[in-house]
């Protein structure tokens, strides 16, 4: 057989409430039109994150039942690290709440003042973190990533040549460590290549500098390298997961992805000194070393999650599932990032609403009237969430692109879901002339997409 079906059937369902577009237009001028202000009961399809937002699966919920809350050295703990162990590989396994929370302990403990991080593209809490603590983060991005219609199988990829340039700029001393985001959520949910981590080690080892996965969605990073990489197409997912791990000295990750758990994360590492203080830490404002600040069931659905999300049924209908998205709204004429990625799929709304300035948010516009047409939230990510301001004039710069990412919550909806989204996708492009761009009436001086509140221009 040639199609790919949801390798699971229903046990629970979630009714959805349908809304006509007169409520949609109401809910719309009550949100200011920023749709992270909307009731999540107003929306009809969510796909604003694939974060926390996965269905988990019967043995997790079993699993759930199984968690045992003692406060230490409980069963649901060694459950989780033998499970983590299993796939990731290495020494110390820090459970932690979540993946922004491993992110603050590791750049805490190693990170200061006068540092440089590299990553292929730091995800935001990434940046802000290492900024928090005062650490440059700095962004290396191989150029086939830069040209959101080009087709290459591992976009993601860092720039080795950047790479060796930015340590030999700085001096090693100044860089604690590398980073490399599998796959790369901000570039487009694009994978990176085992020949590309395997070569980013090389140079990290001959300068003496630790390498981290920031592994939120190892799984599906793995299951590219299988289906694109030569070399791997007979080998297990796990198998490639594993030896993708090998390569490095640590992690850090959020279980809300590739977990596919609803909460959740941890941080690992091989060095034993480091382990110690970021237990340390982590007893300050987490919590004890065998919970991290989750809550035994937490840890038992995790610890499931992480293996079901390495089935190759899954992932095989997870990898069609997003490419069927994203090739019917492409044929249809609609501009994406090239190829579809593994988790989202990113609309190219500057190229899809030329006649709207940047600086009155065509990606804005864009994610506003899918909303409107069928009650479907997706997030912008454009100069509404990365504007920058001209240190001398203080005037508002655009970001580099204006995009729109519909990312697919795990094993969530159904085809005849995204059959729906492909749809009011295809009747917005029908209309797309005609869409008016946004003013922005109030915001916050910082993250203000979070809050603004628009106008239509
Ligand atoms: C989600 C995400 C994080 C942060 O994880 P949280 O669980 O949301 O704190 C870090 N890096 C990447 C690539 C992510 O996608």
């Amino acid at each position: 057989m040639r199609t790919i079906i949801e390798p699971f059937r229903v046990k629970v369902v979630e009714p959805i409430r349908l809304t006509s577009p007169e409520e949609r237009e109401a809910a719309l001028v009550e949100a200011g039109y920023n749709l992270f202000k909307l009731h999540s009961r107003d929306v009809i399809i969510d796909l604003l994150t694939d974060s926390g937002t996965s269905a988990m699966s019967a043995e997790q919920w079993a699993a759930i039942m199984r968690g045992d809350e003692s406060y230490a050295g409980s069963p649901s703990f060694d459950r989780f690290e033998e499970s983590v162990r299993d796939i990731f590989g290495f020494k110390h396994i820090i459970p932690t709440h979540q993946g922004r929370a491993a992110e603050r302990i590791l750049f805490s403990t190693l990170c200061h003042k006068g540092h440089v991080v590299p990553n292929n593209t730091h995800f935001d809490t990434t940046r802000a973190n290492l900024e928090y603590v005062g650490a440059e983060a700095v962004d290396i991005p191989c150029a086939e990533g830069h040209v959101l219609a080009e087709h290459h199988p591992f976009k993601g990829n860092m720039d080795l040549e950047a790479l060796e340039a930015l340590i030999v700029r700085h001096g090693a001393g100044r860089i604690p460590l590398v980073m490399i985001t599998i796959t790369n959520n901000s570039g487009g949910g694009q994978p990176v290549s085992m020949a590309n981590v395997r070569a980013v080690k090389a140079i990290c080892a001959k300068h003496d500098i630790p390498l981290y996965i920031d592994a939120c969605r190892f799984a599906e990073n793995a299951w590219f390298i299988r289906a694109r990489e030569p070399g791997y197409s007979d080998r297990s997912v796990k198998s490639i997961a594993q030896e993708l791990f090998a390569l490095a000295d640590g992690c850090t990750m959020s279980a809300k992805k590739d977990g596919l758990a609803n909460i959740g994360g941890f941080l690992c590492t091989n060095d034993d000194v480091l382990a110690r203080q970021e237990k340390d830490l982590l007893i300050l404002t987490e919590g004890f070393p065998t919970y991290g600040g989750l809550a035994g069931r937490d840890l038992d659905a995790i610890a499931v999650g992480l293996q079901e999300a390495l089935h190759e049924d899954y992932l095989a209908y997870r990898a069609a599932s997003t490419a069927y998205l994203g090739d019917h709204i492409s044929k249809a004429g609609v501009p994406i990032v090239q190829p579809p990625g593994g988790h989202a799929i990113y609309v190219d709304a500057a190229t899809m609403l030329p006649h709207i300035p940047r600086l009155e948010y065509p990606a804005q516009a864009l994610s506003v009237e899918l909303y409107r047409e069928a009650g479907i939230r997706t997030v912008e990510i454009g100069s509404v969430m990365f504007a920058r301001h001209d240190p001398i004039t203080g005037a508002e710069l655009p970001a580099p692109n204006e995009l729109v990412r519909l990312a697919i919550p795990r094993r969530a909806y159904s085809q005849s879901h995204i059959d729906y989204v492909i749809e009011a996708m295809l009747e917005v492009f029908e209309r797309r002339e005609s869409i008016r761009g946004f003013r922005i009436v109030e915001q916050a001086p910082f993250l203000r997409h979070f809050s603004a509140r628009f106008e239509h221009c």
